[in-house]
Parts: structure tokens; C-alpha cells; sequence
């Protein structure tokens, strides 16, 4: 057999590129998004991260996991425990305190943090916008617009507006408030987005309202209320979104993708 070839056996593969591990904090249509097209790219391995909001949560991921961490103590603990590699904040743009507790956590591990936000709406020509910082603001000022209100911020802050008893407010949300909590006088629809111009526009007139009170999430799914009000000339109580941590920040999926590639 001389003169024959011998091939070597192959190599332990000490060599191979460890993968890295890429924690999503999500809930969002946006997170949804990149986690899709986060799971394409080879040596990434991705877990999800959701509040649990919503009773029957949109879950696209199979590595996820639900409820809060515990405070930056309990995330900290959490990237250090799970070796994470890289976080992705894709929450909500009204999820404060997930995004500060990312940025301190990030910080204190020493690991890579990317904020997904999508971009805020824009005030357009016809519409009138009475801009406030919060729902106590909020408040203030809807005794003096109407009797008739759109209540469009979700379940979790309701509270702010309970004391309101002269007035009438739709109110919707996905899942409904919690027994304990105090909820303005009104009609609740449970109903989850996208929401389409028609039948904003119909649900406006049916129900007579006046005013609109909405926070500035952005983004299309709840976009056509906004419309709807500027074409039948309703003011927006529109609340203003609270201030982002310091950290690298993208608008869009695809700026997020190439900050991923980057840090492979
Ligand atoms: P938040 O005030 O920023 O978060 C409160 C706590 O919830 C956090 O401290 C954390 O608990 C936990 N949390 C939030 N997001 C998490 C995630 N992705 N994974 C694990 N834990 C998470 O946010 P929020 O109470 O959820 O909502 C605040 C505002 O955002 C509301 O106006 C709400 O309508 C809006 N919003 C939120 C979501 C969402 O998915 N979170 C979606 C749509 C709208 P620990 O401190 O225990 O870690």
C-alpha cells in the first residue's frame, strides 16, 4: 500500500466558533420582526423575553421565556447565569423601566446593548395635537375637550382617569383591566390591533366622541385612529413618550440585523 494517500482523521474541532448568545426582550410587532430574521443568521443562538402583558401573547420563538427578571439585580444575575452574549431591547416604546434596567444590566456585565424603538408619529398638517408628558396631564385637560372620550392607552394606567365621573369614555384594550383596579365610567372593547381606517372612522362616529386620548407608540397597527381623527376634525390628547436610556439605538429591523452582524 505504499504511495497510497492516508487521510489524516479529522480533528477534534477546537477551532469552531462558539455561538453566541442573543437575549430579546420583546412584545413588541418590531421584536417579533427580528426575531424571525435574527434566527437566519448561522451562530446566533436567540432567547425571548416577554412581560407577559397580554393573556395569550404573540409567541414566534421556541427558546422564550415569560414574567420579569427581578429588578437590574435579577437581570444582571440572569445575563451572567445564561452567558449572554448580546441584548437587544425591543420593548415598547412606553416600557421604561425594562429599558433602564437593560441599560444598567448591560452595563454591569460588560456586554453589547442595542435599543430597537420604532419612531414616534409625526403631527401632520390638519390635525390637532394637545401634547402632554403624562396621564395625570392627560386628565387635566379632558374635562375642558369633551364629554365623550376614545381612551386608547391600554389597561394599565386606566386609573389615572377614574376620577373623572362627567365623563363617558370608550375604552380599549387586549385583555381586560384587573379585578382590583379602578376603571373610568364607560365601555370597554377588547380588542387587539392592527385597526383599520374604516371602521376607526365608524367606531368614532357611532360612539360620538370628542376627543381621543393616545400615547405616541408609533408604528402602523394603531396608526388609523390617528387619521380617522384628522379627517372628522377630533382632537388627540397624545401623551409623550418617556425618555430613552443613553444606549445605541436603531428604528428600523434591518439597521438591527446589521448591528447583530457586526457583533458576531
Ligand atoms: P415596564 O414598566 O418597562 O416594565 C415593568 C416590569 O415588567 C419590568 O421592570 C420587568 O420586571 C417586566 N418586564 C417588562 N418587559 C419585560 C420583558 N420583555 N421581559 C421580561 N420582563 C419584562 O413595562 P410594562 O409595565 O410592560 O409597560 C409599560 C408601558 O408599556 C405600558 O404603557 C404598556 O401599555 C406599554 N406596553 C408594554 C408592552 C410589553 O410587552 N411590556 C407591550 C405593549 C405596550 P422586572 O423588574 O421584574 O424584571
Amino acid at each position: 500500500m505504499a504511495g497510497r494517500l492516508r487521510l489524516r482523521p479529522p480533528r477534534a474541532n477546537c477551532d469552531a466558533v462558539k455561538p453566541k448568545r442573543l437575549l430579546i426582550l420583546g412584545g413588541t410587532t418590531e421584536a417579533t420582526a427580528l426575531i424571525a430574521r435574527a434566527s437566519l443568521i448561522p451562530g446566533l443562538e436567540i432567547i425571548v423575553s416577554l412581560a407577559l402583558r397580554t393573556q395569550q401573547p404573540v409567541i414566534r420563538a421556541p427558546n422564550t421565556r415569560l414574567g420579569g427578571f427581578g429588578g437590574i439585580a435579577g437581570l444582571t444575575n440572569y445575563l451572567r447565569q445564561e452567558h449572554i452574549d448580546l441584548l437587544i431591547d425591543a420593548t415598547h416604546p412606553f416600557a421604561e423601566q425594562i429599558s433602564h434596567h437593560a441599560a444598567t444590566s448591560a452595563q454591569q456585565v460588560g456586554i453589547p446593548l442595542m435599543l430597537l424603538v420604532r419612531p414616534p408619529w409625526e403631527k401632520q398638517a390638519g390635525e390637532r395635537w394637545l401634547e402632554v408628558a403624562s396621564h395625570e396631564a392627560a386628565a387635566q385637560i379632558l374635562p375642558g375637550l369633551s364629554q365623550r372620550i376614545f381612551l386608547t392607552i391600554g389597561r394599565q394606567e386606566l386609573a389615572a382617569y377614574a376620577h373623572l365621573k362627567n365623563i363617558w369614555f370608550l375604552m380599549r384594550m387586549i385583555d381586560p383591566p384587573a379585578p382590583e383596579s379602578l376603571v373610568p365610567p364607560g365601555q370597554i372593547l377588547l380588542e387587539r390591533g392592527p385597526f383599520d381606517l374604516a371602521a376607526e372612522r365608524s367606531l368614532l362616529i357611532q360612539y360620538q366622541i370628542g376627543a381621543i386620548v393616545s400615547k405616541n407608540s408609533g408604528g402602523e397597527a394603531t396608526y388609523a385612529k390617528i387619521i380617522a381623527a384628522r379627517e372628522l376634525g377630533i382632537p388627540v390628547v397624545m401623551i409623550q413618550r418617556p425618555p430613552l436610556p443613553q444606549s445605541e439605538k436603531v428604528t428600523t429591523v434591518d439597521d438591527a440585523i446589521s448591528w447583530l452582524r457586526q457583533h458576531q
